[in-house]
């Protein structure tokens, strides 16, 4: 993580007198940053040509903030004791990681939330915006067509922990690697199953874990692996299936003569268009009817009359869970 604050500080390195930039730091019309000193003697940016029309808000921020952080931690003394050794290289890890959250803060998108990567654009104040956003919520003023390659530089190089790590994940990861957290093996579950009357079972824990719970507190439940699975629908059943890093829990409710389904994914609503689940209905061996759905986590009946021979020995529904 020491890397992201060697990366920092050389973008905050002044490009003319190679002194650590302090604010006001000044943006060209192209994003090309100048210290203000310089500035005094240098009408036009020394990379473009272009004129100075703003301030790097964000960069000041940043600058700011891990100077101060310095400021904060006490000099080492010249004698220093095996302990005091032990303590330098703690600090080192605790200020590497309040730098890169010095950068997150400042790299989030104050429209959308969400942390921009490259292109970041800026307004004609200075303020920083994503390529999605485009817009200045801070003033307003007009975004300009000049991008922040500093903080470009900057947000590549931050890393956090993943959210998980209280979980036992160890991973590091950089903003390019977001959807880790999405797909985190520690990342807890909660249990998907309901009991006879309809009641969610409240257990939640990591998924290797879960497997463990699936197995001993409900028992009928069927656990598997893999995208592809056959179900014998003449009977009523639950099965987990992890399939594509997701889970999913696909029941089969017999009941009066119909037959009922539930597909669900156990995870953001928003993920539910980005699975879809291939059905092929055999009976004998031969393939009678072939049919598409989506998760829902409603009960439907499967339709028309070619359930009507259910109770065939023979019948089964071959699954197949694909994304769109
Ligand atoms: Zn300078
Ligand atoms: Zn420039
Ligand atoms: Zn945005
Ligand atoms: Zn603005
Ligand atoms: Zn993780
Ligand atoms: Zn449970």
């Amino acid at each position: 993580m020491a890397r992201t604050e060697e990366i920092t500080l050389k973008e905050i390195e002044c490009p003319v007198c190679f002194e650590y930039m302090s604010p006001p730091i000044m943006l060209c019309r192209r994003g090309h940053n100048l210290c203000h000193t310089c500035r005094k003697d240098i009408s036009k940016c020394p990379i473009c040509k272009e004129k100075f029309i703003t301030k790097n808000l964000a960069l000041e921020e940043i600058a700011n903030k891990i100077k101060l952080l310095h400021n904060t931690i006490p000099q080492p003394s010249n004698h220093r004791s095996p302990y005091d050794l032990l303590d330098e290289q703690r600090t080192k890890i605790v200020i590497a990681e309040e730098v890169s959250r010095i950068i997150l803060r400042e790299v989030k998108c104050k429209v959308c939330q969400n942390y921009s990567l490259s292109p970041i654009y800026f307004c004609v104040n200075g303020h920083s915006t994503c390529n999605a956003c485009k817009k200045c919520r801070t003033c307003a003023g007009p975004v300009t067509s000049g991008r922040n390659f500093a903080l470009e530089t900057i947000a590549r190089s931050a890393e956090y922990q993943c959210r998980y790590r209280d979980f036992g994940c160890a991973s590091i990861l950089t903003l390019l690697q977001a959807q880790h957290e999405d797909e985190c093996e520690y990342k807890p579950v909660m249990c998907p199953l309901f009991d006879a009357v309809g009641v969610r079972c409240s257990w939640s824990g990591i998924s290797q874990d879960f497997k463990f719970h699936v197995m001993h507190e409900h028992v009928s439940c069927r656990v598997f692996e893999g995208t592809f699975i056959s179900l014998n629908i003449r009977y009523s059943s639950n099965t987990v299936i992890f399939a594509l890093n997701k889970m999913f829990l696909m029941s089969i409710l017999v009941k009066n003569g119909a037959v009922l389904y539930r597909f669900n994914l156990e995870g953001p609503a928003d993920d539910i268009d980005k699975y879809k689940c291939v059905n092929r209905l055999l009976s004998g061996g031969d393939v009678i009817t072939t049919f598409v759905f989506s998760p829902s986590p409603k009960w439907k009946e499967f339709y028309g009359g070619i359930f009507m021979d259910c109770s065939s020995p023979t019948i089964m529904l071959n699954v197949c869970i694909q994304k769109t």
